[in-house]
C-alpha cells in the first residue's frame, strides 16, 4: 500500500475506532484512578489552573500495555511504528496513567506529570476527536515519526522549560497556540 493509501486508511480507522479505544481505555485505567496528591500537585501550581489540578486522574499501572488487545501483533505494529518500549507516561482525557516505577529510573516524577499535563490541556482545548486526528494524522504524515507529532514537539519545548526551572502558564500557552 502506498503511504498516501495507508494514510487514508489509518485516518479513516482512527475516526472510526479511535474515540471507542479511547473511551474503553478510559474506563479500564480510571477504575483505579485517583486525584493528585498534594506533593505530586505542588510543583505544578501556577503551570496549570487550579481547577485543572483537582480535576485531572491519575492512574498508576505496573505497565502501560497500548497494544493489550491486540497482543503481538500490536506490538509488531509498534515496533515497525518506531513506538518501542513502554511508554512512562500517557494522557487519556482528564486522566493521565503514569507507569510505577519508570519516571524514577528514567526522568523526573514532576517532570512527566508535566508533560502528561501538557497533553490533558491538549485533549481539552482539541476535544477527543481532534486530538487523536492531528495526533495519528501527523504521526503518519512525518513517515511514522514519534519525535515529529507536533502535539509531542510542544509537550517536550514545555517541557523543557520547566526543567530548567522557568514559570509560565503551561496551559495558558498551550490554549493560545491550539486557539
Ligand atoms: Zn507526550
Amino acid at each position: 500500500m502506498s503511504r498516501g493509501a495507508a494514510g487514508l486508511v489509518l485516518r479513516t480507522g482512527v475516526a472510526w475506532a479511535g474515540p471507542l479505544w479511547v473511551a474503553w481505555r478510559r474506563r479500564g485505567w480510571g477504575r483505579a484512578a485517583r486525584a493528585l496528591t498534594p506533593s505530586e500537585a505542588g510543583p505544578l501550581v501556577g503551570y496549570f489552573s487550579g481547577e485543572l489540578l483537582r480535576r485531572v486522574r491519575v492512574a498508576e499501572v505496573r505497565r502501560i500495555d497500548l497494544w493489550a488487545p491486540l497482543g503481538r501483533v500490536g506490538e509488531r505494529l509498534a515496533a515497525r511504528g518506531g513506538m518501542v518500549g513502554w511508554p512512562a507516561g500517557l494522557a487519556l482525557d482528564d486522566l493521565t496513567v503514569v507507569a510505577a516505577g519508570m519516571p524514577e529510573r528514567e526522568l523526573r516524577r514532576e517532570s512527566l506529570l508535566f508533560h502528561e499535563m501538557v497533553h490533558v490541556v491538549q485533549w481539552r482545548v482539541l476535544g477527543r476527536r481532534r486530538f487523536l486526528r492531528e495526533y495519528v494524522g501527523s504521526w503518519a504524515a512525518a513517515g511514522r515519526a514519534y519525535g515529529e507529532i507536533p502535539l509531542e514537539v510542544m509537550a517536550y519545548e514545555l517541557q523543557e522549560r520547566f526543567d530548567a526551572g522557568e514559570r509560565f502558564d503551561a496551559e495558558g500557552e498551550v490554549r493560545e497556540r491550539l486557539g
